[in-house]
């Protein structure tokens, strides 16, 4: 039985990041937006809360806390501004969490603890110019050398934080004959031979985070780099998705919330025709897909951090809520910005343009929506089981 309330202890968190957006994140929102500003302000002090390694157990220099308090964070975060969700996406959904599964003893005490404790950020390497959706078209490679250690080559490219990351999680063909079999996980590091990185210019959206490539000419990787056996690289990536894209369903809500709240305030105020444009049924109906869309992308969220928690793979449901919370926050802010009316057209008058801007990128990365809509189609058809079978529990 899913309980759905909130304890105290993720109340008080709730709380507690609420204010921290309030604060520090959007009365600069705007701003930073405007200058395409990274504020490193801001991610200190979500490093310094712990919240860059929240579900990371202690021993590894984490808060250890469960998923629906994650969740939370990634909502409220993402209500002051995506730019910082998307840092948690990346930083921990994708890469921390995949170390801490996957990664040795030696490996969690040398990448992950200073990750958990937000000394080092990391990025998630896996789409490249020729492979976003084909996950196993890519063509960057690891050649093994005779020492045991490899020797990366490749392009990464729409990745977020690449410029800031000390830490990358890169993908790469150890058997470029093998298809998606002949993947494996790398961590590279800043400052290795042949690694650099830049940022991508003029996106439409997201503009106070980073976004970049990653060039790789033959970099020197030790063994002890490689995450996981030889050609375990899928099955890791997929396993980190389903953490990065619960991070991104979470982090969806804040959207749909904040559009909702701005939403509401505002049809209370605007008066046309004499009344308060919330009195028009064509304007009820769009606040009121708002708040369904709400509702049911924080189901589809809790279900999932239910999972979760219990230790249970979550592939169908984490899908689900990540279709249905991004298409709602983008629905939402289309929606929030047609109640605005010329205000929501303008960056001076309202943030819903940022809103809007920035809900449009979730239904791209992490699984766009059609590889969401097949995934789903071809589960319900019995032609894949997307939670595995039952021993594959994650
Ligand atoms: C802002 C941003 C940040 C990102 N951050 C990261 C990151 O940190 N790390 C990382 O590795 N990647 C990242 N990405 C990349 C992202 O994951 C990919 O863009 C995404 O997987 C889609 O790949 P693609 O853009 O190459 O599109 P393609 O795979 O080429 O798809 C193009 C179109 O075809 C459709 N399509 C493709 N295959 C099918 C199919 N089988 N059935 C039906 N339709 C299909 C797609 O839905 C899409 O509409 C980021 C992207 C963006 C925009």
């Amino acid at each position: 039985m899913i309980d759905l309330s909130l304890t105290d202890a993720q109340l008080a968190l709730q709380k507690k990041v609420c204010a921290f957006a309030d604060e520090h994140i959007l009365p600069v929102a705007a701003a930073n937006d405007a200058h395409h500003h990274v504020d490193e302000k801001i991610i200190a002090g979500m490093a310094r809360e712990g919240w860059l390694g929240c579900t990371i157990p202690p021993t590894y220099g984490g808060l250890g806390l469960d998923y629906v308090s994650l969740a939370i964070i990634a909502e409220e975060i993402e209500r002051g501004d995506a730019a910082f969700r998307t840092l948690l996406s990346v930083h921990l959904g994708l890469n921390s969490m995949a170390l801490l599964k996957f990664g040795t003893e030696a490996q969690k005490q040398k990448f992950l603890k200073p990750q958990a404790q937000g000394q080092t950020l990391a990025a998630f390497c896996l789409t490249e110019p020729d492979a976003g959706s084909d996950v196993a078209a890519m063509t960057s490679t690891a050649a093994r050398q005779p020492d045991g250690s490899y020797r990366l080559s490749g392009h990464k490219r729409w990745i977020g934080y690449a410029t800031m990351a000390g830490h990358l999680l890169v993908f790469a063909k150890t058997d470029p004959r093998a298809g998606h079999r002949g993947i494996s996980a790398f961590v590279l590091e800043r400052g290795m031979a042949g690694l650099t990185t830049r940022d991508i210019p003029h996106k439409l959206g997201l503009w106070a985070s980073s976004t970049g490539e990653v060039f790789m000419e033959n970099v020197p990787v030790p063994a002890e780099n490689r995450i996981g056996a030889e050609g375990h690289g899928f099955k890791i990536a997929m396993h980190a998705l389903d953490n990065g894209r619960f991070t991104v369903a979470a982090g969806a809500l804040g959207t749909i919330r904040a559009c909702l709240e701005h939403s509401v305030a505002y049809a209370r105020q605007r008066k046309t025709f004499g009344q308060e444009i919330g009195r028009h049924q064509f304007v009820q109906d769009m606040i009121a897909k708002m708040v369904l869309n709400l509702e049911t992308s924080r189901l589809l969220v809790l279900q999932a951090a239910w999972l979760k928690n219990q230790g249970r793979r979550d592939t169908r449901e984490v899908s689900l809520a990540k279709w249905h919370a991004t298409e709602s926050a983008f629905s939402a802010a289309n929606d929030a910005l047609q109640i605005h009316g010329n205000k929501g057209f303008s960056h001076d008058e309202s943030p819903i343009g940022r809103y809007f801007r920035n809900a449009r990128a979730p239904i791209i990365y992490e699984g766009t929506t059609q590889i969401h809509k097949m995934m789903q189609a071809e589960h319900a058809l019995g032609y894949r089981a997307l939670n595995g079978p039952p021993e594959m529990v994650s």
